[in-house]
């Protein structure tokens, strides 16, 4: 199976990310935990990355396009991928597409996971306890809504018209949005059960 999770920060891509791969056996790319880790290094391209994710603003297309490709290459191999935070942008949306093209291979759904926005800041501010992530700050928490809001939000429409946008309200207990997911995702040709 060949997903991607379209949402903004709190709706919980992580978590159903987590779950999707464990249930449909495909691999879970998780944009900002391989950013995270690359931001780790002590090289320009990690400072580059660390400051990036610490205001709250997005890393340049081509420094996620380079990072992210070898894991796509690598999963389309083997089971498939649930992209988490990929792409983000329209122009990484069109890199997405042309890589798929270039493997020969097609998406098979875009999950929307919605929730009103005042839910989602106020899961940020209380996962910011334990996280740890130097971005789950109030400001920046309400700047990278925004950065979502103008950056990303246009990729739901985008994904609209190809047909394969799938939304979900993820403001439900983590289990009932699961569940919701598999049961749209059921009727889809590749599915687990299919
Ligand atoms: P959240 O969705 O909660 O903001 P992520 O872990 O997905 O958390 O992303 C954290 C940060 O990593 C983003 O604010 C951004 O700086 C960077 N990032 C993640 N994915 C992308 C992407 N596709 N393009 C650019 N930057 C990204």
């Amino acid at each position: 199976m060949r997903l991607l999770l379209l949402a903004p920060p709190g709706a919980g891509k992580g978590t159903q990310g987590e779950r999707l791969a464990a249930w449909s056996g495909a691999r879970h790319i998780a944009a900002g935990d391989l950013l995270r880790a690359q931001a780790q290094v002590d090289d320009p391209l990690g400072r580059e990355i660390a400051a990036c994710q610490a205001r709250g603003d997005l890393v340049s297309d081509q420094i996620v396009i380079d990072v992210l490709t070898p894991a796509v290459v690598e999963a389309a191999a083997h089971g498939g991928y649930i992209l988490d935070g990929f792409p983000r942008t329209l122009p990484q949306a069109h890199a997405a597409a042309d890589l798929a093209a270039r493997l020969g291979v097609t998406l098979d759904a875009a999950v929307y996971l919605h929730a009103p926005e005042a839910v989602l800041t106020q899961r940020l501010l209380d996962r910011a306890h334990q996280s740890g992530r130097s971005d789950d700050k109030a400001d920046v928490i309400r700047h990278r809504l925004q950065v979502y809001a103008e950056t990303t939000g246009p990729l739901v429409p985008y994904y609209d018209e190809r047909g394969i946008l799938v939304a979900v309200d993820a403001d439900q207990p983590p289990d009932s949005v699961t569940a919701d997911i598999q049961a749209r995702l059921a009727r889809l040709a590749g599915a687990p059960g299919r």
